[in-house]
């Protein structure tokens, strides 16, 4: 009981499961039962993620200022954030890659559905240099309004290379900067104490609502993915935090599990976030390396989501009879890495950017009807993996940030 009281990701765990256990009670005792989950059970969770995803601006901002500040040289801030895009485009491109393996290999077991009379309105795409432009901001406090974490970012950098090169007269600025720091992480730490709250009532109405039944035919499909989701988790992510990021796979694995369970039950990186800053540091990292490469990950890092459009695509495609060669499934991984920056960290934005996914290769975009229906099971694997994926860059960053500087504390030593 004590090690219950004492640990969030036991108490997280168990949400979790006794969620599910309460889902399927409502789903068998009937239609009533569960609206009840939909309207009395489903709020208090939407309450908890408003919560979060108010508290978040605030810490990112705070956070890579002083992280920005903390590294006291532009030059720096620029190598970081270079390492990062790589490292995150990297681990994109091989998760999508296995999940095509695996959608090639499961495509034989998937139950061809109807394709006659579907429908979906698929988004308007912005092209890639509308993307780029969007990243600068035009405003202060629009992007804060909008939770644009992008754009907040930038700004965050652009405030904290202003204290460095303000030097002396910047000192109230940034100690300002820091009391609002300790002010929202207070808030924040209090937020988190009642995630496994949260939890049991983010998953009650999903479990009630999507019943084994709803899943049947897209059963294998789901599987496939699940799949390459841990495929990816365990095996990408435990040989890229041994080997650049010195850190025993088992420890990460454990020490990212609290974020990995919440973005599960949340289906929002971004409403995580709060949580695997809190999971990066417990984790040893750093915190000014963390608070970048997180908030940025949340927004560009989609190694689950990758995957997904990856075996939805060789889905939906064997669905309307097409084989896909290898030069389409090559353009799928490009578009898919590329798709990744674009999609939100929010609930279902996958599913609009898969839109992007199949135009490239020429597949029905009506396609994504087919699997509408049980995204927000698709969803919460891969927001659980895009988070995870943010928190091995974070640990690999750190570790290498440290390295670097102990190299070169020793080489002044020397040369002194
Ligand atoms: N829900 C995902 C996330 O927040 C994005 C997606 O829909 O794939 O990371």
């Amino acid at each position: 009981m004590q090690k219950i009281k004492q640990s969030l990701p036991l108490q997280i765990f168990i949400a979790l499961g006794l969620g599910i256990v309460a889902g399927l009670i409502f789903l068998s005792a009937g239609e009533n039962a569960v609206a009840f989950t939909v309207s009395y059970i489903k709020p208090i969770g939407t309450i908890f993620l408003n919560l979060l995803k108010f508290i978040v601006v605030p810490i990112v901002i705070t956070s890579i200022v002083q992280g920005v500040v903390s590294l006291s040289d532009i030059k720096k801030v620029g190598t970081i954030g270079l390492r990062t895009i790589i490292y995150y485009f990297c681990t994109t491109a091989i998760a999508i890659t296995i999940g095509l393996i695996f959608a090639n290999l499961f495509k034989g077991t998937y139950k061809v559905l109807q394709t006659s009379d579907l429908a979906y309105e698929a988004a308007e795409p912005t092209s890639f240099m509308d993307t780029i432009v969007n990243i600068f901001p035009s405003n202060l406090f629009q992007p804060m309004v909008d939770s644009s974490m992008l754009q907040i970012i930038v700004i965050a950098i652009f405030v904290g290379f202003g204290i460095i090169i303000a030097g002396e007269k910047s000192q109230a600025f940034k100690e300002w900067i820091d009391s609002c720091y300790e002010v929202f992480m207070v808030i924040m730490k209090g937020i988190i104490k009642v995630t496994p709250i949260a939890v049991f009532c983010l998953i009650t109405p999903v479990v009630a609502e999507n019943g084994p039944a709803v899943l049947g035919s897209l059963a294998m499909v789901l599987l496939t993915a699940y799949l390459a989701y841990f495929t990816h988790a365990l095996i990408t992510y435990s040989i890229a935090v041994k080997t650049l990021g010195h850190m025993d796979p088992i420890k990460f694995i454990k020490g990212a599990f609290p974020a990995f369970l919440f973005a599960f039950s949340s289906t929002s990186s971004i409403a995580t976030l709060p949580v695997s800053l809190e999971c990066a540091e417990k984790m040893g990292a750093r915190r000014d390396v963390a608070s970048f490469t997180l908030p940025l990950g949340a927004t560009i890092n989609m190694d689950g989501t990758a995957i997904y459009q990856g075996v939805c695509a060789i889905f939906i495609a064997s669905c309307f009879g097409i084989q896909l060669t290898f030069g389409q499934m090559l353009t799928i991984v490009l578009t898919a890495t590329l798709a990744s920056v674009g999609t939100a960290g929010t609930p279902g934005a996958g599913m609009i950017m898969l839109a992007m996914v199949l135009q490239s290769v020429g597949l029905p975009v009506e396609g994504i009807a087919l699997v509408a229906g049980v995204d927000r099971i698709f969803d919460m694997g891969r927001t659980g993996i895009n988070v995870v994926g943010d928190l091995s860059a974070a640990v690999i960053v750190s570790d290498y940030e440290t390295r670097r500087e102990a190299r070169e504390g020793k080489k002044a030593a020397a040369e002194a």
